[in-house]
């Protein structure tokens, strides 16, 4: 169902807010896996998919244009203070953001965390490049934008879009290097369908967002360094201990299992608590919660747990954990609640 819009008869005004990735690649050969990222601009994209200016009011703009592999800091917050600035506008009724793949997870889960809207923001990219055989680019936008008209998307934080699925911003990740149907919500499961244009909802996102989500980064300038360290058998200390010694205020330690780092690994990271770095456990499995608590007494070593983040995104949610406090009573809370 569409959204109540502006003006009885008005098509909704969608942006679509261009960021970079595969959907703006382009390549010389139609059958070639070698292609840039970033290279095709907004309007390029607006007008490879016409049949969006007949069911809404399009507006293009574009924030980067980078292969996500760059995505960084400055451009997250740039990107989350246009989102918040545009949909404060009653002439805004939805925002899509085209995005390259790699770390989309990671963007969606950051503004899902700093928008302060309920209207729909949702983000799109492709595995093929824009000039590839059966490129995935066009439909995926076109599905976007459906999905940006839809009054059901209201009040369910950053969607992701992508081979005719629906993904929650938490919940959502990479899970396949090249295949179409990389992304899934390995936890929970998608939590819609739309199919040219036509989408449906199944479930809900519970844990804290957007409006409700207690981060803000309207006066935020810069965000704190949070490093994440991947163990393995036979594992030595020396990352975690160069992380503390480069400044990290945070470290996520995707460890074996149910988050076990080994053992020089794990003093490493009990010397880098007591020096003041909040510590998350986290696992390299990627999916399944890392329990407080487990194998590792985390009272002992001061350590926290993800819940069923991956550490990609524990990684976002401890960076903006350390722009409000240290105190790792308050970070736990964050965790279990957003
Ligand atoms: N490296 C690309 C990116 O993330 C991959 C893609 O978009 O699919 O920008």
């Amino acid at each position: 169902m569409l959204l109540a819009l502006n003006a009885t008869f008005a098509k909704p005004t969608i942006y679509i807010l261009a960021t970079g990735g595969t959907i703006a690649g382009s390549s010389s050969s139609a059958l070639s896996n070698r292609y840039s990222s970033g290279t095709v601009t907004v309007d390029k994209l607006i007008a490879a998919v016409p049949q969006i200016n007949e069911i809404a009011t399009i507006k293009g703009e574009q924030v980067s244009n980078i292969g996500s592999q760059e995505m960084n800091n400055e451009v997250w917050l740039k990107l989350a203070k246009r989102v918040n600035e545009l949909l404060a506008s009653k002439n805004v009724d939805g925002i899509v953001i085209t995005h390259g793949t790699d770390t989309m997870e990671e963007t969606a889960y950051f503004l899902n965390l700093v928008v302060k809207s309920d209207k729909p923001i949702v983000m799109v990219g492709a595995m093929r490049n824009s000039d590839s055989l059966s490129a995935d680019g066009p439909l995926n936008l076109y599905n976007a934008v459906n999905v940006a008209m839809d009054k059901e998307a209201v009040g369910k934080g950053v969607l992701v879009v992508m081979n005719d699925e629906i993904h929650a911003a938490r919940e959502v990740a990479k899970t396949n290097t090249t295949a179409v149907n990389t992304f899934a919500s390995p936890n929970t499961g998608k939590i819609g369908t739309v199919i040219y244009g036509n989408a449906k909802f199944y479930m809900q996102p519970t844990r804290k967002h957007t409006k409700n989500s207690d981060f803000d980064i309207t006066k935020i300038e810069s965000l704190p360094r949070v490093d994440i360290l991947f163990n393995h058998s036979n594992d030595n200390p020396d990352f975690a201990n160069i992380a503390v010694k480069n400044g990290a205020k945070g470290i996520i330690n995707a460890g074996m299992g149910n988050g076990n780092p080994y053992p020089s690994v794990l003093e490493a990271l009990g010397n880098a608590v007591k020096s003041g770095v909040v510590v998350v456990r986290d696992s390299r499995v990627g999916s399944g919660e890392t329990t407080n608590l487990g194998e590792v007494d985390d009272v002992k070593y001061g350590f926290l747990t993800s819940d069923n983040l991956n550490a990609q995104k524990a990684r976002v949610l401890l960076m903006l954990s350390l722009t409000k406090t240290n105190d790792p009573k308050k970070i736990r809370e964050y965790f279990l609640t957003h």
